[in-house]
Order: C-alpha cells, then structure tokens, then sequence
C-alpha cells in the first residue's frame, strides 16, 4: 500500500514537471542562417536541444571610413567625407573654420587678421561710490554703475557712462570725480595704472558720465588680469 502510494506520487510528480517544464532553463544555441550586411538584415535561428526555437533577425552597421576632402583654413571651412568600405554609402560633414596662425606681429600669417581678445570686468566694481577729496574735503561722490572695458592687441580702452548718478557737494565747479585704475597681471605685477576722471554733460536733464580713456599697454591674451578701481584722493 505504502509502495504503491509512492509511485501514484513520483508518476504525478513526473507529469507534473514535463507539464510546466520546470527544472529546465532553455539554452539556446544561435544558428545563423542569412549573414547580415549593411545593407540587408540577416536572419538567426536559435534552437534549444529541448527543441523549443525561434528566429530573429540580425543587423549590421555601416563601417565608415573618414577622408578629409577639403582642407578647412581660418576663412573658410573644410569638409570630411564618410565612405562605407562594405557598400559605399558616402555622407559629408562640414568641417569647422581652423584657428589664425598668428605670427610675432600678433598678425595671422595666412589671413592677415588682428589678434584680438576680451576679459570680462569683475562684477564687483559695478555700482561702488568713490569720493572725490581735495585738501582732505569730500568734493565730490559720484557712483559708477556702467564700467566696462575692451581691449585689443596693444590697446586697453575703458568706458564709464551712466544716467543720473552724479551728487557733488562744495563747489558747483567740482563736477568731476577720479578713480584710480590698476591693473595687474596673472604674477601680481601692476602693468598698467591709470587715474579715471568722470565728467557730466547734460542730456536732456539726464547727467551722463564718460570717460573713454585709451592707454596704450602690451596684453597677453592668455594672461589672467585682474582690476581695481580705488577712489583717487590728492
Ligand atoms: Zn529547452
Ligand atoms: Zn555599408
Ligand atoms: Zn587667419
């Protein structure tokens, strides 16, 4: 009786896992019946020794080679040709401007362009006060909120403009007010220093103040400057 419970029991067991298929993990084994190409999709057979199989299909990519057709300078750009070396399948791209070749002269060799350059003010001296003192006494204080500066090769040039922001005190005659300018490079070395004088002029009753002052100083364009603006006292 004991026996024969058993075998119901490992019979039933037996269907059981022929029926769900546990205890098996299928390994498939890829078959390839059409090699793919760039230009065609290939097709895979993948077959477990179980006999479960299915099929997918297989790609290739294009396998390009670069070739540099046209030469890009400093005015003109250039252009890559792409070529599939499987099926001959060509694109371009646009090769970008190369940089001027500058010569001692800061002059490109090739072009003939001027080296120019930009460095950006520290926003720090937007917007200060300075005061303007003669013989101790605070004449003037103006606010300087519009600075900004360029330079080129061999030439700084410095702007102030800016609206209605001029308050003097004493004599009327003393609408004016200085600051200093110093500017240092990467080392800490001052290389150029100069003294700043604001002025006004009245545009429809709105003060304007410039200064356009254009000292001549050699900047290196890799350098790292740095400026300070100090109130000018005498
Ligand atoms: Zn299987
Ligand atoms: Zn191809
Ligand atoms: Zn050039």
């Amino acid at each position: 009786m004991k026996l024969k419970n058993l075998v119901i029991f490992a019979v039933i067991y037996a269907m059981f896992l022929s029926l769900c298929g546990c205890g098996h993990v299928h390994d498939y084994k890829e078959t390839v019946i059409t090699e793919p190409t760039c230009t065609s999709d290939g097709l895979s057979e993948f077959k477990c020794e179980c006999g479960e199989s299915y099929t997918e299909k297989t790609k290739k990519e294009h396998e390009y080679e670069s070739n540099l057709i046209k030469e890009p300078t400093c005015q003109k750009t250039g252009q890559m040709e792409y070529k599939c070396k499987s099926c001959g399948d060509t694109y371009t791209e646009v090769v970008e401007k190369s940089s001027h070749t500058y010569g001692s002269n800061k002059y490109c060799t090739v072009c003939g362009a001027k080296k120019v350059g930009s460095v950006k003010l520290p926003s720090t001296s937007y917007g200060n006060t300075y005061d303007y003192i003669r013989y101790g006494t605070v004449v003037s204080t103006c606010k300087i909120t519009d600075l900004s500066y360029e330079w080129k090769y061999n030439t700084l040039t410095l702007y102030i403009t800016g609206k209605k922001i001029y308050d003097y005190a004493g004599d009327t005659g003393d609408n004016v007010c200085s600051l200093l300018f110093i500017m240092y490079d990467s080392h800490g070395n001052i290389i150029c220093s100069d003294q700043l004088m604001t002025q006004h002029v009245i545009v429809n009753e709105t003060f304007k103040y410039y200064y356009v002052p254009t000292p001549t100083v050699l900047l290196d364009e890799t350098e790292d400057y740095r400026i300070e603006f100090r109130d000018y006292t005498v």
